[in-house]
């Protein structure tokens, strides 16, 4: 493995939660309907995500870890991103960084396979022993985050500040997706255990929720449903009274992806600025979808900020729904 691969992989997977997301994602767009995930030592020693989604066949476990080998690029077009992975970087960069091992099974094949590489060396495939039956799945290990880039190492937090990345960003998936069961355990102590939801989108994305936000969000949230031009904003916003010193209970989706996005949290700001001292953040998730050529999505390799093409469009919509459910419920 080159130094400019390793540099280039340090980026995209800065921290075990950057693992974990990539990780995740591929699970999701694997379609499984129960992901798994455990760590150690904050994920610096082992983290494992096993998924019970479409699984690899033999071949495609050998290909899985070569850069920019996605099997989820339609026709080469960046354009229209429908699944969340598609930049096929995720696995050769964690391989770049760290001891690979992926076990899977092909759903409906009789074998499984498993494929592990040590600090982006060639890899070594052989069959393996993965539970479930004849149901596909995918279990990834990765050890030793960053044990070939001391460098990258010494900038890891305590093991406590890596737990809690990791579950801000499962939670942020796990809002996302409220029919998928999600579960997160550290040093073999459960952290949440999330089962699938099922109903109508809405029911289901409003108890999801509420696992992750809490009971008084889930019970006194004022619910969005908001159109401008091809815009379509959805989602829950919290009373001004139930506000936090941090932006941590602040959920913000665009086409089905958790993002961090400035422009989506100054909108918040400046629907609740009558409300609210300046240093208090209200609780809102709220689900944004537009056409996926109004929106760029690959601005940046961990893939949290986005760019808009009419971004006072999107301010104004937030702002106003938010304004307008808010003096709906008196305010
Ligand atoms: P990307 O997600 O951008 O395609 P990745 O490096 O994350 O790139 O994954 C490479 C490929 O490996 C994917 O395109 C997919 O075909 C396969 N893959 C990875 N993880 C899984 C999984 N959990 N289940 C099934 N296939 C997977
Ligand atoms: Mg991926």
């Amino acid at each position: 493995e080159t130094l400019v691969n390793r540099i280039a992989a340090g980026e995209v997977i800065e921290r075990p939660a950057a693992a974990v997301k990539e990780l995740v994602e591929n699970s999701l767009d694997a379609h499984a309907r129960r992901v798994t995930v455990g760590l150690r030592d904050g994920g610096k020693a082992w983290l494992c995500v096993a998924d019970d989604g479409d699984g690899m066949s033999r071949d495609e476990l050998g290909l899985a870890l070569e850069r920019h080998a996605t099997s989820k690029l339609p026709d080469d077009d960046l354009v229209r991103i429908a699944t969340l992975g598609f930049r096929g970087e995720a696995l050769p960069s964690i391989a770049a960084v760290a001891r690979l091992s992926i076990a899977s099974r092909a759903r409906g094949a009789g074998e499984a396979w498993r494929i592990a590489v040590e600090g982006g060396g060639p890899p070594e495939l052989a069959p393996a022993a993965l539970g479930g039956g004849a149901k596909g799945g995918t279990r990834v290990e990765v050890r030793d985050l960053f044990f070939a880039t001391p460098a990258r190492l010494k900038f890891l937090k305590s093991a406590r500040s890596e737990v809690m990345a990791v579950r801000d960003a499962l939670e942020r998936l796990a809002m996302a997706q409220p029919g998928v069961a999600f579960s997160l355990e550290h040093e073999e102590r459960s952290l949440f255990r999330y089962e699938a939801e099922s109903g109508d989108l809405f029911d289901a994305r409003l108890k999801r929720l509420g696992a992750v936000m809490g009971r008084e969000f889930q019970d006194n949230a004022l619910a969005l449903d908001a159109r401008r031009e091809s815009l379509h904003l959805t989602g829950y916003i919290g009373l001004p009274t139930l506000n936090k010193a941090n932006a941590l209970g602040q959920y913000l989706f665009v086409n089905g992806r958790p993002v961090r996005d400035r422009l989506l949290l100054g909108a918040i700001r400046g629907a609740y600025q009558d409300f609210l001292a300046r240093d208090r953040h209200p609780m809102v998730a709220l689900f944004l979808e537009l056409p996926p050529e109004e929106v760029d999505v690959n601005v940046h390799p961990a893939k949290a900020e986005v760019r808009f093409r009419d971004p006072g469009l999107v301010r104004g919509l937030i702002v106003s729904a938010c304004k307008h459910a808010l003096a709906e419920a008196g305010h």
